[in-house]
């Protein structure tokens, strides 16, 4: 290799493979080109399409995005309440809501709809949006301005008013737009676990048209609701276009939009050159329970310890016989293997951390054990707690192999940025710890929680985890999708 072509090749591996746009000031985000000297090089490569397709819509961004001529016009028509002729730009605006983990995976989903449509994506920051992540888009702001009109967002839930199911429940409106023959400057878009029958028809061909011609979109959810797009017959063929290698959604799209601002990446890059750096092989262990009470619950440190023994991600001790380590032969010692856990309890880290200094193990490994924080709560609307968990999200994500807990989307971040492929640990029944104690995944996606089980055209129920091959039921929930 000559020397010109490795730099080319390294300012690739900088820019993910051309995903990431090259223009940027590097001072207000470092993480967005030193990530790549944390992670190994993706084996996954964003198609040429997609590539492209992300190009276009920074374009359009920078033509319709805050303080440009369309989008003041824009902003006076939803103040009068009425379209008064169609704009030349449409806006999805994504209201913050949930968990952290929650609210990148619904993100990730939100930015595919807009691709997808050629809507311009603005966010509501909530509490703490704007200190956890860098822009994603060139020179201008995703931020939703703070004079929005609409943003009292409580306004908006299951039973408002401008929910679209409920128009579409009502017949309020069709694709002819609303009986004043025009159609409303905005409606909302409530896809949350608790929606309904007629919030569900977002997910078919003909609500999906009468959508089309509204301006300003406002959505809220908790979910991932990707693999419901890809059964949409109006997007599937653009999305295998964008998408050859189909588990590479979150993959990709995570890794183009979520940046740790440079507070958090202090957080992350601390953490990592003081314990992760040095490893011969990093372990991520991600544990969340649902139960009451933060634990640590014993049925859970047993079926840790099942699953990473019996799948060989780390050594037994020897309880018993004493186990002389082969001889060093070079002059350093061989690197330690690191294990980073999370978890909201600190308990469990204690215990595994004890079991290791207190026996040996029996190939004569060395297992190192750290944990970020225990912060024995969620507390999704205090600051640096949520830093914290984004830090966190991202150090597994560095992982060579990860263990994760069932239901979790903090999990499902970590494997999606990492490009991993994860054990799931079985959900526990009754406290008791399952027998297989953990499962491998079958792609690195998230799993959609509260998919429509619908068929558009005939009107009737179906399973939806039965149509294409690449939309499946998840591994950890039995009624969820994910794409394979
Ligand atoms: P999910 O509920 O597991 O799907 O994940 P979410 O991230 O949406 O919500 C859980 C929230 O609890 C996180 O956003 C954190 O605020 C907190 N949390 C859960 N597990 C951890 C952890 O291991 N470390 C930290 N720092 N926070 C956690």
């Amino acid at each position: 290799e000559d020397g010109l072509s490795m730099e080319a090749q390294k300012s690739e591996d900088r820019l993910l493979g051309g995903l990431l746009a090259a223009n940027f000031d590097e001072g207000t985000c470092l993480s967005r080109y030193q990530s790549s000297s944390y992670r190994k090089l993706s084996p996954h490569k964003p198609s040429s399409y997609l590539i492209g397709k992300i190009r276009k819509y920074e374009a359009l961004y920078k033509q319709c995005g805050p303080d440009t001529e369309s989008y003041n016009e824009a902003i006076t028509q939803l103040k009068r309440g009425q379209q008064i002729r169609s704009s030349s730009c449409k806006y999805l605006v994504w209201i913050s809501y949930s968990g952290l983990g929650n609210r990148i995976v619904t993100l990730a989903a939100t930015f595919l709809y807009a691709l997808l449509t050629d809507r311009v994506l603005l966010i509501d920051r909530g509490t703490d949006m704007g200190d956890l992540f860098c822009e994603p888009f060139p020179e201008k702001s995703w931020l939703l301005p703070l004079d929005f009109p609409l943003n009292q967002f409580d306004n908006f839930h299951v039973k408002s008013p401008e929910r679209y199911g409920l128009m579409l429940r009502d017949e309020i409106i069709n694709e002819n737009g609303t009986s004043s023959g025009s159609f409303p400057a905005f409606v909302y878009l409530h896809l949350a676990h608790d929606y309904d029958k007629g919030d569900k028809l977002f997910f078919c061909d003909r609500e999906q048209l009468i959508l089309d011609g509204i301006p300003w979109l406002l959505l809220r959810s908790d979910n991932y609701f990707v693999p419901s797009l890809f059964l949409v017959p109006k997007f599937s063929e653009e999305l295998e276009k964008l998408f050859p290698e189909k588990v590479t959604v979150f993959h990709h799209l995570g890794r183009y939009l979520f940046h740790p601002s440079n507070t958090v990446w202090g957080l992350i890059t601390r953490f990592y050159r003081a314990y992760l750096a040095n490893a011969e092989e990093r372990v991520g262990i991600q544990i969340r329970t649902f139960d009451t009470g933060v634990g640590p619950f014993q049925h859970v440190l047993d079926q840790i310890l099942a699953c990473a023994l019996n799948e060989k991600l780390l050594p037994a001790v020897s309880r018993d016989k004493p186990i002389i380590p082969p001889q060093q032969t070079g002059k350093t010692d061989r690197k330690p293997k690191v294990v980073l856990m999370t978890s909201l309890s600190g308990g469990y880290y204690e215990r595994i951390r004890n079991m290791y200094w207190e026996y040996p193990t029996v190939t004569g490994e060395v297992i190192s054990i750290y944990q970020p924080s225990h912060e024995e709560h969620q507390q999704t609307e205090k600051q640096f707690h949520n830093m914290k968990a984004w830090a966190e999200m991202y150090l597994l994500s560095l992982s060579d192999t990860l263990i994760t807990s069932p239901w979790s989307t903090f999990g499902y971040v970590a494997q999606g940025l990492g490009g991993l492929r994860p054990w799931i640990m079985v959900k526990p029944v009754n406290h008791t710890t399952p027998n297989p104690a953990c499962g491998r995944a079958i792609s690195m996606e998230p799993c959609f929680h509260a998919p429509p089980f619908y068929d558009c055209k005939a009107k009737r129920g179906i399973d939806t985890g039965k149509l294409v091959p690449h939309v499946r039921h998840c591994e950890d929930m039995s009624w969820g999708l994910k794409l394979v």
